[in-house]
């Protein structure tokens, strides 16, 4: 694909006429339309700048035009200048539309474009007049800023989407260790069998005691503390063998 730089070199706003080969700038340069002239408008080959127009198709200058060797299809003339406006403008244009049209129509497979479609009134968007946006540009300079803002534009909604992809990405894995963390921990305490559990509280029951400042192997410890009246009730620890 030709690509044009965005500032154009004087090169790019010149080109030689077929007949004379005479440089001659873009603005004064005209294109034949006679059906069976060898020398007509061809337009077979892509033309993704105004500037290649020239490069594709055969352009004369006003002399050759009007009084040198073409005068005789002087009829059938036209400037080549909104010509390859028009040219580049259709292509590129038509080209950026449809990556554009993306953005509404399609991407449900990311998490940003899935949402825009599920739960967005995208068919009443206006669409950008993206060709008529080109076609307008005043020079070609102006022209190439033009696809460059509609580039930059396509940029920053793609950047959206990836970066809406990584988040959603980022929060899903959170998610699910969140998830299998507490599982994990759910069948951890589930799997220590029911004696583990009685020996579990005993232990826990002897710290405090200890840290009570008991001795827990003297055998009315626990009455001391949940019986007042009596020292002589002996209560055994263990309930069962
Ligand atoms: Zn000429
Ligand atoms: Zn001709």
């Amino acid at each position: 694909m030709d690509i044009e730089p965005i500032t154009p070199s004087y090169h790019d706003l010149t080109a030689t006429c077929a007949a004379c080969q005479t440089l001659a700038p873009h603005s004064q340069l005209f294109v034949c339309l006679k059906e069976d002239c060898s020398y007509a408008l061809q337009q077979k080959l892509p033309v993704l700048s105004p500037s290649l127009f020239y490069r594709r198709e055969k352009v004369f200058c006003g002399a050759c035009t009007f009084r040198g060797s073409h005068k005789a299809h002087r009829k059938y003339m036209q400037r080549a200048e909104p010509l390859a406006f028009q040219t580049a403008s259709g292509e590129m244009g038509t080209k950026l539309q449809m990556e554009f049209d993306k953005f509404m129509k399609s991407g449900e497979e990311t998490a940003v474009g899935f949402y825009m479609q599920e739960n967005m009134d995208l068919k009443n968007l206006p669409p950008p007049r993206i060709v008529e946006y080109l076609t307008k540009s005043g020079t070609v300079m102006e022209w190439h800023r033009r696809v460059a803002v509609l580039n930059n534009a396509l940029k920053t909604m793609s950047d959206f989407r990836d970066e809406g992809q990584k988040f959603v990405k980022e929060q899903a894995e959170e998610l699910l260790t969140e998830f299998s963390k507490t599982s994990k921990q759910i069948r951890t305490i589930l799997t220590i069998t029911q004696p583990d559990m009685e020996q579990l509280r005993e232990d826990r029951h002897e710290t405090h005691l200890r840290e009570m400042g008991i001795d827990p192997s003297a055998e009315d410890a626990h009455s001391s503390l949940s019986s007042m009246s009596s020292t002589s009730t002996k209560v055994s620890k263990k309930k069962t063998g």
